[in-house]
């Protein structure tokens, strides 16, 4: 707020509203401009797009490429590849759409400026493995961010939206959203014909390894608040398979990729004694999911139950074998240029630890769960799919809309789709936004009107916790602790520990079962009742306040799915104690949840999965 007078509202009246400028977001800013010459396509971002999101940091491979022009890989093939690294449960339709369009995509990258290595010897992309491609990619987000900027008639950075306007004439039709700007803290109305959710995933739900002053040092970006999950949610948008939340092997404490390791350098792990270990658990894992354990590639969650099932036989810790690549100068310089264009930190770490890979095999761990749609994993909404592809089920409208009207989404917002990466997610924008504009075209004159009322009473809420912090700031009892108010670190621990101890993260070695899972439904009820007491001492901590409540949200919906599931799909990721197996009988379908907001009420049920690739 300014110094000499009270709060601005902006209005901002838009055709398509994209909230996020991550990859998705990018993807369909850039789209939407493609088939909507005339329309007014707004972007709206709580940092910055430049470098804002998963990618802000760079990445050093594009992990879904198909190659088709070299006739590498084809779109089916891209669709087992993900139905079998999901245990069965993906959604074809969704999957084969993005992969039939993703290499155009990378095309446009590399004509963008993304230097893309090549094989010196074919004149085709560097393989990193069978899907991923090598790229010098520091600068990969400022690359795409600078095609939405051109695409976009305006975007707006650092405005936090909290959550969507719904029509005042017609039920279930999306009107806009509201939010603040995190410096300015001016109130921001965005009235549009069609929204596109591409708001990124959820770290920070399950308690971190890290704790206290490295807190921010997750996998997953530390700034993904769950917003994807929680925006749609809270208008009764459909969600799908939030139970499957992902857990990563990964190199201990910094986090560092080990993709390019395992396929490029060809480095291998072993248990503390210098043993292979996966081989060993081969029948006990058998017992649990049957014949899923055969597959080629062995699904991830399965190498990572291996992993858990070894240290906690007592032969920890797990270590990378870096010390034979690490011989060879060119594989040593890759191993580490693989983090300094997109890690930096686990270099750091490297180096405080006093581990040089060439003479050490540094340790492995698996993180803590993170929610996302985008990686080995496919939590999100449910999406209506492709008129030409989708069975008739999956379709009540335009591609990639949700199960409200208007309300489209891609990237770690839409759930189902697996493996779609970086690429696959900009992919998913462009698809999204084809639709979207096509639903603006269609639209007419009918179109939505948002309540003044309603954006007005949802500013009272969103700026309470600095009404709640300016009253209660005196009655400090000690440092920070106050009778009567909540701050959002504090609201954010008490979270990470529900969810952790109830909903199976690190502290539980990830199991869980119903009594627990409906013990941590009735505290995270408890936690909702006090967010009414959040404080917040200044528009920064408004921020953290509001993606606390977006965490909140969707640690519910993910606990609902837990316990709807009543069987372990995915060891390795998270087991239900009660319910050890896989059962395909009574399972092989997804789970979807749906909220409503008046009564706090969670609906669910299950959904077919059709299998449309042989
Ligand atoms: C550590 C790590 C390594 C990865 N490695 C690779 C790799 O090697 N290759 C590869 O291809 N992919 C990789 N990925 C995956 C890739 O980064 C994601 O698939 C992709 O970024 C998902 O796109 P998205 O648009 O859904 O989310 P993001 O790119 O994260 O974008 C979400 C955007 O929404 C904004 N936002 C969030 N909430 C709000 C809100 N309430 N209001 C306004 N804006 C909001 C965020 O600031 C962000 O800009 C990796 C991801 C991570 C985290």
């Amino acid at each position: 707020m300014g110094l000499f007078g009270g709060r601005k509202t902006v209005y901002v009246d838009a055709d398509i509203l994209v909230i996020g400028g991550g990859m998705a977001g990018c993807g369909a800013t850039y789209e939407s401009r493609y088939w909507g010459r005339d329309l007014k396509i707004v972007c709206v971002e709580k940092a910055n797009i430049e470098r804002s999101g998963a990618v802000a940091q760079g990445l050093y491979a594009i992990n879904c490429y198909m190659g088709m022009q070299w006739g590498e890989n084809q779109p089916e093939d891209h669709v087992r590849y993900a139905r079998n690294d999901l245990m069965g449960l993906v959604r074809e339709d969704l999957g084969y759409d993005i992969a039939r369009h993703v290499d155009s995509t990378v095309h446009k990258f590399e004509e963008w400026g993304l230097p893309i290595m090549k094989d010196p010897k074919t004149g085709r992309y560097q393989r990193e493995g069978k899907w991923q491609i090598m790229i010098h990619g520091e600068s990969y987000k400022p690359i795409v961010a600078e095609a939405a900027r051109k695409a976009a008639t305006e975007v707006y950075n650092r405005i936090m939206v909290t959550h969507l306007l719904m029509d005042k004439s017609k039920a279930n039709r999306v009107a806009g959203a509201v939010g603040f700007n995190v410096r300015t803290g001016d109130y921001y109305v965005f009235r549009a014909k069609a929204v596109i959710v591409g708001a990124g995933g959820a770290s920070h739900i399950f308690k971190p390894r890290a704790v206290g002053e490295g807190m921010g040092r997750t996998w997953y970006a530390p700034w993904s608040s769950a917003s994807a999950y929680a925006l749609p949610i809270q208008v009764g948008a459909k969600m799908t398979q939030m139970e499957n939340r992902i857990v990563l092997t990964r190199f201990k404490d910094g986090y560092g990729p080990v993709g390019a390791y395992f396929l490029h350098l060809k480095t291998y792990t072993q248990n503390g004694y210098g043993e292979e270990y996966e081989s060993k658990w081969y029948n006990h894992t058998k017992e649990l999911v049957g014949d899923y354990i055969d597959r080629h590639p062995v699904p991830t969650c399965l190498r990572n139950h291996a992993f858990l099932e070894e240290l906690k036989a007592g032969r920890g810790p797990i270590r990378m074998v870096t010390t034979e690549a690490f011989q060879d100068p060119h594989k040593e310089t890759v191993g580490w240029e693989n983090f300094l264009g997109m890690t930096i930190g686990q270099a750091v770490v490297w180096a405080s630890q006093n581990i040089d890979p060439k003479h050490i095999n540094p340790e492995l761990t698996t993180s803590e769960p993170y929610v996302m749609g985008s990686h080995a994993t496919c939590s999100g909404a449910w999406a209506s799919g492709p008129e030409d592809y989708a069975p008739a089920e999956y379709q009540w409208g335009y591609n990639r809309m949700m199960t409200v009207d208007g309300l489209f989404g891609a990237g770690d917002t839409i759930g189902g789709t697996a493996h779609k990466f970086s690429s696959g997610s900009f992919t998913e924008g462009r698809i999204a936004a084809k639709a979207a504009v096509k639903y603006v075209n269609d639209m007419g004159k009918d179109r939505p009107q948002v309540s003044e009322q309603e954006y007005r009473d949802l500013e009272k809420l969103i700026f309470q916790p600095l009404e709640n912090y300016r009253l209660g700031r005196n009655e400090i009892v000690g440092g920070t602790v106050s009778p009567s108010y909540l701050l959002p670190i504090q609201g954010l621990q008490r979270l990470e520990k529900i969810m952790d101890e109830y909903v199976g993260g690190i502290g539980a070695n990830y199991i869980t079962n119903s009594m627990l899972l409906n013990r941590g439904l009735e505290l995270l009820g408890m936690l909702k009742e006090d967010m009414a007491y959040m404080g917040a001492e200044d528009i920064h901590q408004l921020q953290r306040a509001w993606e606390l409540n977006h965490r909140l949200l969707a640690s519910e919906s993910v606990t609902h799915h837990t316990l709807f599931r009543k069987e372990t799909r995915w060891p390795g990721y998270y087991y239900r104690g009660d319910h050890m197996k896989l059962d395909d009988k009574d399972w092989h379908c997804f789970t979807l949840s749906r909220y409503d907001q008046n009564t706090g009420k969670w609906e669910m049920e299950k959904a077919p999965v059709y299998h449309i690739i042989d």
